[in-house]
């Protein structure tokens, strides 16, 4: 059965609006393809504006790359390889380095575009996009010159020339990911931004024209699916490290079954956040907002499916409920905004089909009434109850502000109902046993257990996935593996 909406708790004070100012950014009115060094105008692509979704209004025109855009970009990458690898380690560290200050220089600049293309709140791109897009780039510098001691002492050689696509949840550091330890190791780069996003991996190209990066060690080609799809069956790549959904992710590596070209997924979730009933209760209502809320969701390894020991669920429901009525939805250039914008209509549209799946498949469902701009795409946050483990909102990754509520007796049971998915990303545990934390994270299928935190990252660990999620790791020496072929 479902229920209706209810009024949200009321606010106890208002705030006033603190509106991050973008007089400062100068964004060009129309962006190139950066290939070889420098933005060209599209062979056989397109133009299109990218749409900020706050406002729907458009933010600057992309080009986007065409069949024959992608093979120059891949030709270029070709040509520069062999004097990239053939820079000592330490030559190629000073130029991650030099990346990693000017992303530090721009920082205000890029977290502020990060927000206005692709709707996330400033305060996230200002305080985890852009500072953690710098430091995988130090992390990778680090590495340079030491990668056989990131892999067991044994001899390396770069793989070549990597395709690298990317998804639109952070758009700059997953470019950083991406990047940050081909480069280190060698390789060049043909990286392609999602195309509701492209803009803050172009700034990211002025960037490595700045850096006076070769020509040729990365080219950036924004474009759609198609251009995606086009870009990893060119027959001259090595590497393809693809972010994003299962279902692409499953088309690519049938692309490149039988062709010898290496590959890594990082794809979709549906992590289980367990809380047992000696955690602390407060911190962990805390941990389940920033688990399901950061970035409206749109997160990998968002924790959508909270699982709560039965004997404390209606006070951690209580108090859960009570916090979202405080989160506040709106502007994202607002440094006081919690949850901004959908990121495009699509995906608005994807998150209403599965939220009402959910009512009609009988779970209960909460969302706070909250004022949403006129314009833009919105969704206010959600929690589900009395849900089912079968019901598709417990099963399929959402994508967005909405959490689904389950329940569990025993540890051996939240274990279970934990890995009763066909992913395996991430999980986190509350308990104040260090024993238990150990004990449980051992029996999950998940390549990241946070304990008593969520969503923390850090380019020192390595995160990927199990099972659907993906295989191959990024960060930390584990992600200096895929880019190198080690004899
Ligand atoms: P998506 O798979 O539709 O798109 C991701 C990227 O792939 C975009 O750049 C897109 O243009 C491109 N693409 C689309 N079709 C393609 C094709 N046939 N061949 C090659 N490239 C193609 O996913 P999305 O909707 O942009 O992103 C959301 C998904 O990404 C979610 O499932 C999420 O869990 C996943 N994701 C995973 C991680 C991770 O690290 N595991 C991180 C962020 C997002």
């Amino acid at each position: 059965m479902s229920t209706s909406p209810e009024i949200r708790s009321r606010i106890v004070w208002d705030y006033a609006p603190a509106p991050e100012s973008p007089d400062h950014v100068r964004l060009r009115d129309s962006y190139g393809l950066f290939v070889d060094g420098d933005f060209r105008d599209p062979v056989d692509g397109t133009r299109v504006p990218t749409l900020n979704p706050a406002t729907e209004e458009p933010v600057a025109e992309i080009a986007f790359a065409g069949p024959a855009d992608l093979r120059r970009a891949v030709e270029a990458g070709r040509r520069a390889q062999p004097g990239w690898a053939a820079l000592s380690g330490l030559e190629r560290g000073k130029y991650l380095f030099r990346i990693a200050r000017l992303i530090q220089e721009r920082a205000r600049e890029l977290a502020i575009v990060e927000s206005l293309d692709g709707g996330k709140p400033v305060r996230e791109s200002r305080d985890v996009d852009v500072p953690l897009a710098a430091a995988h780039f130090f992390h990778y510098a680090g590495w340079a010159d030491k990668l056989a001691y990131g892999v067991g002492g044994r001899a390396v050689e770069p793989l070549g020339v990597a395709a690298q696509i990317v998804p639109w949840n952070f758009p700059l550091l997953m470019a950083a990911w991406k990047l940050a330890p081909a480069l280190a190791c060698g390789n060049t780069s043909v990286l392609k931004p999602a195309e509701t996003t492209p803009l803050t991996a172009l700034l990211l190209a002025e960037i490595l024209q700045e850096a006076e990066l070769p020509p040729g060690v990365v080219s950036i080609v924004p474009g759609d699916g198609a251009a995606g799809a086009a870009l990893v069956r060119q027959p001259d790549i090595d590497k393809v490290a693809f972010t994003g959904s299962t279902g692409v992710g499953k088309d690519i590596q049938a692309a490149l079954a039988g062709r010898g070209v290496s590959l890594t997924l990082e794809l979709g979730g549906k992590s289980a956040n367990i809380v047992f009933e000696d955690a602390a209760l407060d911190q962990a209502v805390e941990g389940i907002v920033n688990g399901i809320f950061f970035n409206q969701g749109h997160v990998c390894c968002a924790g959508s499916r909270l699982l709560i020991q039965e004997s404390v669920a209606d006070t951690v429901i209580g108090k859960l409920w009570e916090r979202m009525g405080r989160l506040r939805v709106g502007d994202p250039l607002d440094k006081n905004t919690d949850v901004g914008a959908i990121n495009s209509l699509e995906q608005l549209e994807r998150i209403r089909s599965l939220v009402s799946a959910g009512e009609e498949e009988g779970a209960v469902r909460r969302s706070i009434a909250c004022e949403l701009p006129e314009r833009g795409w919105w969704f206010a946050p959600t929690v589900f109850t009395e849900v089912a483990p079968a019901h598709r909102i417990a099963v399929e990754e959402i994508f967005g502000p909405v959490v689904s509520v389950l329940t569990f007796r025993t540890q051996a049971e939240a274990i279970e109902k934990a890995n009763n998915s066909t992913y395996g990303l991430a999980a986190g545990i509350w308990t104040d046993k260090g024993a238990k934390a150990f004990e449980v994270a051992s029996a999950l299928q998940a390549g990241v257990v946070w304990q008593n935190t969520y969503n923390h990252f850090d380019p020192t660990a390595a995160f990927g996935g199990y099972k659907e999620s993906g295989f191959g790791r990024e960060g930390g020496p584990a992600g200096l593996r895929p880019y190198l072929r080690v004899t």
